[in-house]
């Protein structure tokens, strides 16, 4: 009998790079998927719902659900929408783990509701962690569920720590690919494209993430993630560019012993990790050939530059609704970028000046998130509008 027979799972973001990655671990390892749900691709959640025999799909485009319905019509599957049908799959307990891949922080309800049901989280969707951590967290230790990252770093961290006392680690080495932009100026980014910034060097992933990484808000985004995974203070992260993305972070000990985890780019390692913990099974990747690489490089990150980075570290410094409010800013401001709206460096701007605009404000509840999240993205629409004013 197979190891995972039954283990039963829901996946929301399934149509995403890591969602339709996910589906293909899970059915390798004779995982059970119980639930699956999209943002609008609703053509795509009907095929991968009868592949895998699924029992509920949930499209959160109302409008997609009667599209939905009769692709899956006589299949026996029920359709759900909107935040409520997320919500649903996060705490029917049918299945014992979610697995969240959705984009942005709309995931930070089902995450919540999952853990308030007592299934544990498999979690590639950051933001969820940056606005609403600290609430995630109290609540997973109350609750005694588990949260297993699936973002390649924390995967890395996660495994250097498994066999090692937690209350010996000194600091954790957080790596970062640098992106397409990495080595450039302000100025020299000030007209790139929506085409360059989109073509990232090592992995192939979602537009928002893409974009993320080429401005690095994505490790800005990481250093929050680890904060409230690894329970770690912001002194005790350091990031360091390693522009051939093998070595996928480290941990130093006490006894200034560095371990690291090492592979080729390949998400399915991470998921697979995150869905079959703590067993190491064969998985659908290329292995790792360091002499093919050769050289390995290491260097400090420019967050001057980059001023999304500089931006999440001293939010997170910060605390309160600042980590929620840079967020906020930069889902935002990255719309606005791939709409053709705004220019490159103008996300940076953007995200810092949450920073000045507002004052400190404690975040104690759910709706909390939803409120600075909200006064953010209006921030940034105010800026944006009160520039395009003076270019008219
Ligand atoms: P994609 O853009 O490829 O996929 C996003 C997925 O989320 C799609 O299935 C989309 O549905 C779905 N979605 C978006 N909004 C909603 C919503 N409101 N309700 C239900 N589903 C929704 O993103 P990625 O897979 O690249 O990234 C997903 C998350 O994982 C992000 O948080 C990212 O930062 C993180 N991550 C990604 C990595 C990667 O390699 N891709 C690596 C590490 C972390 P639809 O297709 O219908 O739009
Ligand atoms: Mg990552």
């Amino acid at each position: 009998m197979s190891l995972n027979m039954n283990k039963i799972i829901s996946i929301i973001g399934s149509t995403g790079s890591i969602g339709t990655q996910s589906i293909e671990v899970a059915r390798k390892h004779n995982i059970i998927i119980y639930a699956l749900a999209a943002h609008s691709n609703y053509e795509l959640l009907a095929k991968q719902c009868i592949e895998n025999n699924v029992k509920i799909a949930c499209i959160y485009k109302e409008e997609f659900a009667d599209n939905l319905n009769e692709l899956l019509a006589g299949k026996g599957i029920k359709v759900l929408t909107g935040m409520e049908g997320l919500c649903e799959i996060a705490s029917d307990g049918k299945s014992g783990m979610l697995l969240n891949s959705v984009v942005g922080m709309v995931g930070l309800l089902p995450t919540l509701k999952a853990i308030s049901a007592g299934k544990d989280i498999a979690l590639a969707n950051k933001e969820t962690l940056v606005a609403g951590g600290e609430l995630v967290m109290k609540l997973a230790k109350e609750k005694n569920v588990k949260i297993y990252p699936v973002d390649s770093e924390h995967s890395a961290i996660f495994q250097c720590l498994q066999g090692n006392k937690r209350s010996q680690l000194k600091k954790i080495l957080l790596t970062a690919s640098g992106g397409p932009f990495f080595g450039k100026t302000e100025s020299e980014l000030e007209n790139v494209s929506i085409e360059q910034a989109l073509n990232h060097p090592n992995w192939r992933m979602g537009n928002k993430i893409t974009i993320d990484s080429a401005t690095l808000m994505n490790k800005g985004l990481e250093f929050i993630e680890a904060k409230w995974l690894f329970d770690l203070e912001p002194e005790q992260i350091e990031i360091i560019v390693h522009r051939q993305s093998v070595v996928h972070s480290a941990v130093e000990y006490a006894d200034n012993s560095v371990i690291a985890q090492l592979g080729c780019p390949d998400m399915k390692i991470p998921i697979q990790y995150a869905l079959l913990y703590p067993e190491r099974m064969e998985c659908d990747c290329k292995p790792l050939s360091l002499t093919d690489y050769g050289t390995l490089t290491f260097e400090k990150p420019d967050h001057k530059t980059f001023r999304c980075l500089a931006a999440c570290i001293s939010a997170i410094k910060k605390g309160g609704a600042y980590p929620c409010m840079v967020n906020g800013a930069n889902e935002e401001a990255v719309k606005y970028f791939l709409d053709g709206k705004i220019g490159f460096t103008e996300i940076g701007r953007l995200v810092e000046s949450v920073l000045e605009e507002f004052e400190y404000h404690e975040v104690g509840s759910y709706e909390d998130v939803i409120k600075w999240d909200n006064r953010a993205r209006d921030n940034v629409k105010e800026q944006i509008l009160k520039t395009t004013d003076k270019i008219l």
